[in-house]
């Protein structure tokens, strides 16, 4: 039962087991390939689909990184496959109607298999249109930079607003540590942030079992604290793109994916940091305004939750541990991402107004409606904004 705890990362696909929660526990992808130069492993991993015909899915950076490596490849080792390659110039790809619409035209009546390679925004796309038309789909990460590869849904902007649409679990995830580790910084930035959010997830998941007896799973619990733990502990190579840093990074994103679909909640993954970060993004989105990317986000969210429960620190209940804000600013700050909404663009009000609303947002109890319910938000949140801005 404890074996989740010491198992490698690619040995859970499949795994399934009774836990002391009550429930039980399965993994329903079926191949994860981490390591380094693994294009055996691709077509290994893909050999039950070489009877079809691919569609694989690109952008003209994917492409270049890593794509035409896969596709030469496979082509090599007689797959059929059509190669698309979105093209967007200089502005960044968007998992809107116009996307999903060309990636839809690309699937012809004998596409039997969707492979991506990319990261979020395109494995975003490749999930929603697999599914809506029927096939399996696998990915090809090319980059570190969210823990949403193992996710069940898109998400997507449709009519300019930002929503989560119900898809599927790809059949594979591969992750190459030599490609990715060559990822733009700004992804690598990201995905540690995603990663470091998870700190505050676990002290919200665990305030909501003592305050509203909440599900609560202490394995998994521990499944992403342990591949947190280890992120940090090798954070100091991430700046210079080390190898096993970014190993670890990718670890800690792929666990705490899988332990999403664990637990059958997001708690193991987003709390405070997330509904703040959702926020911001979503404000962005209806008023037309590029944002940095999601982990950017989280991770600024990430030290003002920490604020937030210092702040709350003699109000809570008994048991709770969260991370003190200096140790998440210090640990951003050793690969140079954000720590403070305003670096985003978020204006002081847009923050205050996020740190009252944000709670509303996702039904999820967090230490922001802790301390609203205490009577405190408005103080804390008068607090943090001096402090943030001045
Ligand atoms: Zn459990
Ligand atoms: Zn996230």
């Amino acid at each position: 039962m404890g074996g989740i705890l010491q198992a490698r990362i690619e040995d859970m696909p499949g795994m399934s087991f009774e836990c002391e929660c009550g429930r039980t526990h399965s993994v329903d992808i079926s191949r994860l390939v981490i390591g380094s130069n693994i294009l055996d492993g691709i077509v290994a991993g893909l050999d039950a689909f070489r009877d079809g015909k691919l569609l694989v899915l690109s952008d003209n950076n994917t492409y270049k990184a890593f794509g035409e490596a896969v596709i030469n490849r496979l082509l090599a080792d007689g797959f059929r496959l059509k190669s698309f390659v979105f093209d967007t110039g200089d502005h960044m790809l968007l998992p809107d109607e116009r996307s999903i619409g060309r990636a839809l035209l690309e699937v012809e009546p004998d596409t039997t298999f969707v492979l991506v390679v990319g990261s979020g925004v395109l494995s975003d796309i490749a999930r929603i249109v697999s599914y809506r038309t029927g096939k399996q789909f696998a990915i090809v990460a090319t980059a570190p930079s969210m823990d949403g590869y193992t996710s069940v849904g898109s998400s997507l902007i449709v009519g300019n607003k930002k929503t989560t649409y119900y898809s599927h679990y790809p059949h594979a995830i591969f992750a190459d540590t030599s490609v990715m580790r060559n990822a733009p910084i700004v992804m690598i930035r990201a995905g540690f942030g995603d990663v470091i959010g998870k700190l505050t997830a676990l002290a919200d998941w665990n305030l909501a079992r003592i305050i509203c007896n909440e599900y609560y799973c202490d394995t998994i619990a521990k499944l992403v604290q342990k591949g947190v733990d280890r992120c940090m502990e090798s954070a100091d190579g991430l700046a210079e793109r080390d190898e096993y840093s970014v190993r670890c990074l990718i670890d800690a994103l792929i666990l705490t994916g899988l332990s999403i679909g664990l637990a059958g909640v997001s708690r193991p993954a987003s709390g405070t940091e997330h509904q703040l970060a959702h926020y911001w993004e979503v404000k962005a989105v209806e008023e037309g305004r590029e944002h940095p990317l999601h982990g950017n986000s989280v991770g600024a969210a990430t030290v003002v939750t920490a604020m937030l429960y210092e702040l709350a620190s003699e109000i809570l209940p008994e048991g709770i541990v969260y991370p003190k804000a200096d140790f998440v600013r210090s640990l951003l700050e050793k690969i140079g991402a954000f720590t403070n909404p305003a670096d985003l663009g978020i204006s002081r009000e847009l923050f205050v107004e996020s740190m009252m609303n944000a709670m509303y947002m996702r039904d999820k109890y967090t230490v922001l409606r802790y301390c609203s319910q205490k009577g405190r938000l408005e103080e804390f949140t008068r607090t943090i904004a001096a402090k943030l801005y001045g």
